[in-house]
C-alpha cells in the first residue's frame, strides 16, 4: 500500500514509525512531517490544513490509504473529500468530528444517549451565563464551545475567575467564534484518564489506556500545555473499569452517532474523570492524543496499519490487538519559554545517539539546518519514549536518554509518571 500520514508532530512520528514497520506498507509519505519523520517516511511540503493540496497529492501519487493525525483537517472535511475520490482513510468525517469541534453538541448528545458526564448548560449570552454560574457557585467549569487550541477551559475555584472567563470568551472574544457560545458545567472530582478506541462506524475496539501530564512544571504546576509527558497503561483503568467505559460511554457513542447520521470512524479519545460514582466523560477528541499516541505505538505489537485499515473497512468486530505486557513512558522535551513565547532554531546535539533498544526518540518540532544539524522549530520538540517492566523502569530509561541529549535551549519535567510510580511503590 502507498500510505500518506497527515501532520507534523510527535504523534505523527510515532504513527509513521509504526506504519513503516508494517509489511503492508510499500511506500510511506508524510505531509508535512519533520526531521525525525524523514527517517521513516518521505516528507512532502504540504501543510496539514491545505485540503486541496493534500487531495491533489493523493491523486497524483495514487495514494491508497490516508491516516490523519491532527483534528483540524478532520474538522475541515479532509476525510469527506477523500471519500469523494474513493480513497480509503482513517479518521472521522467532518460531521462526526463535531464530537471535538463543538462541546455543546457533545453535551447534548450525551444527554440524549444517557452517557455519564457533568451536569451543564449551554449559553450564547454572557449575562444569562453569569447568572446561572452564580446560582451554581464554585468550583465550576467554563468551556468555549469550539476549538480553542487547548486553552478554552477554565476550572474556576473563585466566582470572580468564572466571571472573568465568561467575559474573556463572550465579550472580549479571546477565542474568536469558538468562544461565542459557552458550556458551563459542574466540577467533577476524581482521577483523570485517557481512553482510546478504534471505531468503524458500527463498533469499537478498545486500546490500552494512558495518562498525560498537562501542566508545564513538576508537581502538575504552572500553565497547561499540549502535554509534557504520558505513560501507559494507566493503573487507574482496571479491566472492570475499562469494560464499564466501553458499555456506558464508548459503545453508546458509536451507536448514537450512527443513529444521528454521523457514523464515527477513526480513533475516539475519551478524556475521563474516574469519580466515586464511576467514569464520566470530560470531553471527546477525534484523534490520538499527543503524547499518548507515542506510548501506545511503542507498546503495540500488532500491525497498526492492518488495524487502521480494518477500521476503515468496518471489520473491527472480528479484530484483536496484541500489546507488550510492559509499561511505556514518554517525556516531552520543550523549548525554554514554552507554553509562552520561545526562540526558534536552537541546536540539539546527540538525539540520534540517545535512542537504544528500549528507547525511541520521536520528533515533534524539528528541522535540519544547512549543515544537517538538528534544530528545534516548535514548542514541543522531542518525545523521549521508553518501555520497561514497570512505569518506574520505563521512567529510569527515558530520563537516562534525556540526559544523553545536549540541548541548552530546552527543558523537560522531571516527574513524568509520578502518580503511577507512587502506586507501584505502595
Ligand atoms: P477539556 O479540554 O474539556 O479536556 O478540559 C481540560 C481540562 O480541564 C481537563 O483535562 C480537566 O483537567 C479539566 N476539566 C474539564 N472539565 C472538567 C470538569 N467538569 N470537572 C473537573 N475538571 C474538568
Amino acid at each position: 500500500m502507498k500510505v500518506l500520514v497527515v501532520g507534523s508532530g510527535g504523534r505523527e512520528h510515532s504513527l509513521c514509525w509504526a506504519i513503516a514497520a508494517s509489511p503492508l506498507c510499500e511506500k510511506l509519505y508524510c505531509a508535512p512531517g519533520n526531521a525525525g519523520i524523514a527517517e521513516d517516511a518521505e516528507c512532502i511540503d504540504i501543510s496539514a490544513e491545505n485540503i486541496d493540496g493534500l487531495i491533489a497529492f493523493v491523486q497524483q501519487n495514487e495514494i491508497e490509504f490516508v491516516v490523519v493525525g491532527p483534528e483540524a483537517p478532520l474538522i475541515l472535511g479532509l476525510i469527506d473529500r477523500l471519500d469523494e475520490i474513493d480513497v480509503k482513510s482513517f479518521g472521522p468525517s467532518s460531521a462526526a468530528a463535531i464530537l471535538e469541534g463543538s462541546k455543546g453538541f457533545t453535551k447534548d448528545f450525551c444527554a440524549k444517549y444517557d452517557i455519564p458526564t457533568a451536569a451543564y448548560r449551554r449559553f450564547t449570552n454572557p449575562e444569562t451565563a453569569k447568572q446561572w454560574t452564580r446560582e451554581q457557585g464554585v468550583p465550576i467549569v467554563i468551556k468555549a464551545d469550539g476549538l480553542a487550541a487547548g486553552k478554552g477551559v477554565t476550572v474556576a475555584t473563585e466566582l470572580d475567575e468564572a466571571m472573568a472567563a465568561i467575559d474573556a470568551a463572550m465579550v472580549e472574544g479571546q477565542f474568536g467564534d469558538a468562544g461565542a457560545e459557552l458550556v458551563v458545567e459542574a466540577f467533577l472530582e476524581g482521577e483523570e484518564a485517557s481512553f482510546f478506541a478504534l471505531c468503524d462506524g458500527e463498533t469499537a475496539l478498545p486500546l490500552i489506556s494512558a495518562q498525560d501530564h498537562k501542566a508545564v512544571f513538576d508537581g502538575d504546576r504552572g500553565p497547561n500545555t499540549g502535554g509534557m509527558g504520558a505513560y501507559a497503561p494507566a493503573p487507574v483503568m482496571t479491566e472492570a473499569l475499562a469494560e464499564t467505559v466501553m458499555q456506558n460511554i464508548i459503545l453508546p457513542t458509536v451507536k448514537g452517532m450512527k443513529a444521528e447520521g454521523r457514523p464515527y470512524k477513526g480513533v475516539l479519545y475519551a478524556g475521563l474523570m474516574i469519580t466515586d460514582e464511576g467514569p464520566e466523560l470530560i470531553e471527546y477528541n477525534v484523534r490520538f492524543g499527543d503524547p499518548e499516541c507515542q506510548v501506545l505505538m511503542t507498546l503495540l505489537m500488532s500491525d497498526i496499519l492492518v488495524a487502521l485499515v480494518a477500521a476503515a473497512d468496518a471489520v473491527l468486530d472480528s479484530f484483536d490487538l496484541r500489546w507488550r505486557d510492559e509499561a511505556a513512558l514518554s517525556i516531552v522535551m520543550a523549548t525554554n519559554g514554552y507554553p509562552g513565547s520561545y526562540k526558534k532554531g536552537t541546536e540539539i546535539v546527540g538525539a540520534e545517539l540517545a535512542a537504544s533498544e528500549d528507547t525511541v526518540i520521536f520528533h515533534a518540532g524539528t528541522a535540519r539546518g544547512v549543515n544537517n544539524e538538528l534544530l528545534a522549530t516548535g514548542g514541543r520538540v522531542l518525545n523521549v519514549t521508553s518501555f520497561g517492566p514497570t512505569v518506574k523502569a520505563a521512567q529510569t530509561a527515558a530520563y537516562a536518554a534525556v540526559d544523553r541529549i545536549d540541548w541548552p535551549g530546552g527543558f523537560c519535567r522531571r516527574d513524568i509518571g509520578w502518580r503511577a510510580i507512587a502506586r507501584e511503590e505502595r
